[in-house]
């Protein structure tokens, strides 16, 4: 692996989750199993194999170059953008059989035009925005008129329409989904249904089982990071972020440790140092107050976190040595600190902190309790 740092990623667990998710959804809904952002710092390529054999219908990124990635590796999966791609980059989404979102007459004939080209229409999806004000057509007579004018176009399969919901409460969500519901009443007849319409996300997927329709986009699910308000399933963790002390060192009371010396210690201290830093995805805000375990002791991170290093307090440990294993984040047994307390200690969410672990950290995949495969993304290609 070259290196001591690494995120340790259990195939078997996203599996898991990925199949609880079919069983408890309706058979008819397909489930788009959101990988974006590396599929929330798992890793997409590994993912998208691993969730497309256990359930998933197809996968889904936010931006043209995740598509690409994917594709080099998935010649025959489909793949949903479902983000804004410029125009002058469609003709790679056209030539790449991507499925593209889109909210505007002018893509849609760009996207008609190409599919004239290759000889085969491009598929896409309506975003519609029914409140969260981000990405998609306004809710208005102009956008339906003018969606009504997409779906005719020759070489365009209109085969989506979606929204995203804003989860900002019972009323609000069901006000959204009114909307969506009855632009799509005005949209589809007697000769032109949509095949997919969606707008859940993890949270709504299944706290909202009348909203999923006929797809779901499930991200943070897949990875067992559980916000449910209603309901419930059961979920696996899948990640965690390991490293070895690579330095100990005794020092005096009234000592500084790292920059500015904004932590000095209060008595003579042992003192571990880890090579993890912000850069590996470990928030700098956790200063202060971030902590790792050790021998299943939760020591804290002292002075401020490095981009690549930080020192931690291991005075309360026996026999603590240079090599000895140190859990960043975990599934919680063993003292380890899971995502969601490290995302309550860092001030953010559980999707910031997994998909923040960058690249420079190796992924080790685990399945059937071995070691499958080791990603190392700085020595590939
Ligand atoms: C990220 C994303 C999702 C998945 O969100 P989770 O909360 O992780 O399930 C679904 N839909 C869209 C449009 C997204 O951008």
């Amino acid at each position: 692996m070259l290196r001591d740092t690494y995120v340790e990623i259990n195939l078997d667990h996203i599996a898991f989750n990925i199949k609880n998710i079919r069983a408890t959804i309706n058979d008819k809904t397909k489930i788009a199993a959101v990988i974006k952002a590396n599929a929330y710092g798992h890793g997409a390529v590994e993912v998208a194999k691993c969730v497309m054999e256990n359930g998933a219908d197809l996968v889904a990124v936010a931006t043209l170059t995740e598509a690409l990635e994917l594709r080099i590796h998935y010649a025959d999966y489909d793949i949903f953008i479902m983000g804004y791609t410029p125009s002058i980059y469609l003709d790679v989404v056209a030539r790449n059989d991507f499925i593209q979102c889109i909210f505007s007459l002018e893509q849609a004939i760009i996207l008609s035009e190409l599919g004239d080209t290759t000889g085969k229409p491009v598929r896409v999806h309506i975003k519609y925005d029914t409140g969260f004000n981000r990405l998609g057509f306004k809710d208005s007579p102009e956008s339906i008129q003018c969606i009504q004018k997409i779906i005719q176009l020759k070489s365009l399969e209109v085969e989506g329409i979606f929204s995203h919901l804003a989860l900002a409460g019972h009323e609000e969500n069901q006000n959204q989904f009114n909307r969506l519901k009855q632009a799509i009443d005005q949209i589809e007849n007697n000769t032109f249904k949509f095949k997919y319409k969606h707008i859940c996300d993890s949270i709504s997927a299944i706290d909202y089982p009348e909203f999923n329709l006929d797809m779901i986009r499930p991200g943070a699910i897949i990875y067992g990071m559980k916000s449910f308000r209603k309901n419930d399933i059961e979920l696996k963790s899948t990640l965690s972020f390991k490293t070895k002390i690579y330095h100990l060192k005794e020092i005096d009371e009234g000592d500084g440790v790292s920059y500015n010396y904004k932590w000095k210690a209060k008595k003579q201290s042992k003192i571990a140092t880890i090579p993890v830093g912000y850069s590996d995805g470990l928030p700098r805000s956790m200063t202060d107050v971030g902590m790792v375990t050790i021998h299943d002791v939760r020591v804290p991170i002292i002075g401020v976190i490095c981009m690549d290093q930080c020192m931690v307090d291991v005075s309360e440990l026996d026999e603590v040595a240079v090599g000895d294993d140190v859990v960043i984040y975990g599934d919680g047994t063993n003292n380890s600190i899971t995502i969601e307390e490290a995302s309550e200690i860092a001030g953010t969410n559980k999707n910031e902190i997994l998909s923040r672990i960058t690249r420079r950290t190796p992924r080790v995949y685990i399945e059937d309790g071995k070691v499958k495969k080791i990603v190392n993304y700085l020595l590939e290609g």
